[in-house]
C-alpha cells in the first residue's frame, strides 16, 4: 500500500507532519506529498464564497486529487484508489458522492490502457458511515489516534475551539470513546 498527501497552500504543518506519522506506523512501501501550493480554500480566495460550503472547501479538491491518485496508480501498478470520505462528507461536498466517482472511474479506466487493464476501482470503506461509527471502527482496529490531526489551526496541539477541533470533540463524544488528545476537561464530559 502506497499512501498520498496533498500539500496545498495554507494546510496546517501539524496535519502534514500527522499524515508522515500515520504512513509511517503503517509501513506503507511509499509516501508521497504532492506539493499544489495554488491550490487555495475558499477562505483564502478573495471573493470567492460558494453557499453551503465551509470556508475549507477547496474548489473541485477532488478532481484534482483523484487525477494525482490515478496518475500514481498507473505508474505503480495499483488496482485500487481507497478514500476516506464519510457519510457526513457526501452529504455537503458534490465531488464525494458516488455518481462522481463512478464517472472518474469510467473517464481514468477510458484514459489508461493501464488503469483499463488493471480494471482500476475508486473504494471508499466508509461511505456510509458517519463520523463517530468511523471512530467505532478505528477504536476496534487500533488505530493510532493520538496521531491523527483535526485542527484547522497550524500549531503544536489542538485549539478545541475551530470548527474541526469541535467536531472531532463531538464524534468521540457520541462514538463513546475516549480521544487521547482531549484536554482532561474534556475527559471528565465523556
Ligand atoms: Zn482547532
Amino acid at each position: 500500500m502506497r499512501a498520498l498527501t496533498f500539500e496545498y497552500k495554507g494546510i496546517a504543518g501539524s496535519e502534514l507532519a500527522a499524515a508522515n506519522a500515520i504512513a509511517k506506523r503503517a509501513c506503507v512501501l511509499e509516501h508521497r506529498i504532492v506539493r499544489l501550493p495554488d491550490l487555495r480554500e475558499s477562505a483564502d480566495i478573495p471573493g470567492f464564497r460558494p453557499s453551503g460550503l465551509p470556508p475549507s472547501y477547496i474548489p473541485l479538491r477532488n478532481g484534482i486529487f483523484y487525477a494525482f491518485a490515478a496518475s500514481f496508480a498507473e505508474e505503480t501498478g495499483a488496482i485500487n484508489i481507497i478514500g476516506g470520505h464519510n457519510k457526513d462528507d457526501t452529504e455537503v461536498f458534490a465531488d464525494v458522492r458516488p455518481e462522481f466517482f463512478d464517472s472518474l472511474q469510467k473517464a481514468f479506466r477510458g484514459g489508461s490502457r493501464i488503469l483499463r487493464t488493471n480494471s482500476l476501482k475508486i473504494v471508499r470503506p466508509l461511505e456510509r458511515m458517519r463520523k463517530p461509527a468511523v471512530i467505532r471502527l478505528g477504536a476496534t482496529l487500533g488505530v493510532p489516534f493520538e496521531l491523527t490531526w483535526s485542527c484547522h489551526r497550524d500549531s503544536e496541539e489542538h485549539c478545541w475551539s475551530c470548527d474541526g477541533c469541535l467536531a472531532r470533540e463531538r464524534c468521540f463524544r457520541e462514538a463513546g470513546i475516549v480521544d487521547p488528545l482531549a484536554p482532561p476537561k474534556m475527559e471528565k464530559i465523556t
